[in-house]
């Protein structure tokens, strides 16, 4: 009899252990590190970085000289909107480390090889791509569309002087869609002023999450920020690339308050903050 028990808790233990572990690998996580920086982490587990400025001062893995790339051993994708250096960021030292294929257009992949150092062969793979194309990755469990930004995309170079300039070519800025089987569609806005053609990209993609820049001096100011948020349709709109230093915008109250006028739902990450989607619906209090 006490055996007879001892089996059923082991069966129910191991039942619920798997429930929980299918439970997990469903969902899909979205990291926020501060200003453009995000990490999505696919239900087949399959980790993508978008404009990896891990060491920006708002990101609580890089206070107190810690090393923030500590805390992404593995990465599969670094997205890149465009060539300034609040967006590559991180990215040579992380793909040196991980490996991780480079999505971005190729001029800015061949500058990057040639002044920066990062790895030919991960910067030249079949994820190397143009705005209004779509690309599949991930084994087909995800899709990446490049959008437009208006904006502008160069490339520091190290060796500038009397016969180099000090910027290189960053081909067009861009924005991306991140359309992922059994979770959520994600629209990152790069760094972009507003353009009436985010009505295109709402009527033809079913955009879940739009990660929105807001900070202005350098793209959209709150209102337009909004305004973008309403074109492209989204059904919860998150701010980034604000408050992270002087001359930008400090909060994302204007934006918030912008939102609540055209009944757009809002969340606000905070650096470091992980939230967590079952299908393409936001699990709460994760
Ligand atoms: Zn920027």
């Amino acid at each position: 009899m006490k055996m007879t028990s001892t089996c059923a808790l082991v069966v129910l233990l191991t039942l619920w252990l798997g429930f929980i572990t299918q439970a997990t690998a469903q969902e899909t996580k979205l990291k926020w590190f501060g200003h453009a920086a995000f990490s999505i982490v696919t239900p087949n587990g399959k980790v993508l970085l978008i404009d990896p400025w891990l060491n920006n001062p708002s990101n609580p893995e890089a206070k107190d000289h810690k090393d923030p790339l500590a805390a992404v051993p593995k990465v599969d994708y670094i997205l890149l909107t465009h060539g300034h250096r609040d967006h590559v960021g991180d990215a040579v030292e992380i793909a040196k480390k991980t490996g991780a294929a480079l999505i971005c257009n190729p001029e800015l992949a061949g500058n990057l090889v040639k002044l920066a150092g990062f790895p030919s062969k991960q910067a030249e793979t079949d994820a190397i791509m143009g705005i209004g194309g779509e690309i599949q990755i991930a084994d087909g469990e995800v899709t990446v569309a490049m959008t437009p930004a208006i904006h502008s995309s160069s490339v520091f170079n190290p060796n500038a002087g009397p016969n180099e300039p000090e910027r290189a070519y960053g081909g067009n800025p861009a924005g991306f869609i991140i359309m992922i089987k059994n979770g959520p569609t994600i629209y990152h806005s790069g760094d972009t002023a507003y353009f009436k053609d985010m009505e295109t990209i709402g009527e033809n993609y079913s955009i879940d999450i739009a990660l929105v820049n807001i900070g202005g001096h350098f793209g959209m100011e709150p209102k337009m920020a909004a305004k973008a948020a309403q074109s492209v349709r989204t059904r919860l709109a998150i701010p980034q690339h604000f408050g992270t230093f002087p001359g930008i915008v400090q909060n994302a109250d204007g934006f918030a308050a912008e939102l609540k006028k055209l009944k757009i739902e809002f969340y606000e990450m905070k650096p470091g903050e992980t939230i967590s989607f079952r299908g393409k619906q936001r699990l709460r209090g994760k």
